[in-house]
């Protein structure tokens, strides 16, 4: 068994590739790379890389499409690196099932925060700790899935039962990027894709009860045009 971690780094730009292959590597993972969507799909599978590093532009199939192709069969951490202004292809791959993403050009300190937050959500579900647990805590706030009741230092936070299923399905994916698009799914139910305002007024409402200053918080994050993040470790 080899505990050091697996990064597959999917890129076609051969200089932005060795750039991060070396960081990668300086930082002790293992480094296994591809430069097209194939090649990774094909590495996916014959070597079971932890976390995946993906260029959403590459030369033969999109990125959302290996995406789609892994999605089948594995829950590796996908980190999507994507143009600025391709908004909608970066919402498209986190719905498809990417976990978060980097928008070039970006520095390796913030894409070697992102591999660690990563590697830690994957660890923290593959064990029998993390937020699977029925009772956990992030920060001041504890989560008491039994009892259906979230404290902010000890004390009970008054939630409608819909402000409690999105704070939970937040705390549950911390550190990942969930979509306005995957929130109201899975809060509001199919058809109600597009009722962005919903997902602000009651994001509002939530932060007033949980963040000490709702207008800097510390546990929910909002990701421009995306959707929002909850904090992945405090
Ligand atoms: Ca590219």
């Amino acid at each position: 068994m080899n505990n050091v971690p697996l990064i597959l780094l999917v890129e076609d730009d051969e200089p932005i590739r060795r750039f991060i292959r070396t960081s990668l590597k300086n930082s002790g993972y293992r480094v296994i790379e591809s430069n097209s969507g194939e090649g990774a799909l094909a590495l996916a599978a014959s070597h079971v890389p932890d976390l995946m590093i993906l260029d959403l532009g590459l030369p033969d199939i999109d990125g959302v499409k290996v995406i789609e192709g892994l999605r089948d069969w594995s829950s590796m951490h996908i980190i999507i690196v994507s143009a600025r202004g391709k908004e909608k292809s970066k919402v498209e791959a986190l719905d498809t099932g990417a976990d978060d993403y980097i928008t070039k050009p970006f520095s390796m300190d913030e894409l070697s925060a992102r591999v660690r937050a990563g590697l830690r959500r994957m660890s923290q579900l593959g064990s029998a700790g993390g937020s699977k647990c029925k009772i956990f805590n992030v920060g001041e706030l504890s989560f008491d899935l039994d009892r259906r009741r979230v404290l902010k230092k000890g004390a009970e936070i008054h939630l409608t039962p819909r402000e409690y299923r999105l704070l939970i399905l937040m705390a549950q994916n911390s550190g990942k990027v969930l979509t306005h698009r995957f929130l109201l799914r899975e809060i509001w139910g199919p058809g109600s894709e597009n009722e962005t305002q919903y997902l602000r007024v009651f994001m509002a409402n939530l932060r007033r009860k949980i963040e000490s200053d709702p207008a800097q918080p510390m546990y929910i994050f909002t990701e421009i045009g995306v959707g929002y993040r909850f904090v992945d470790e405090l």
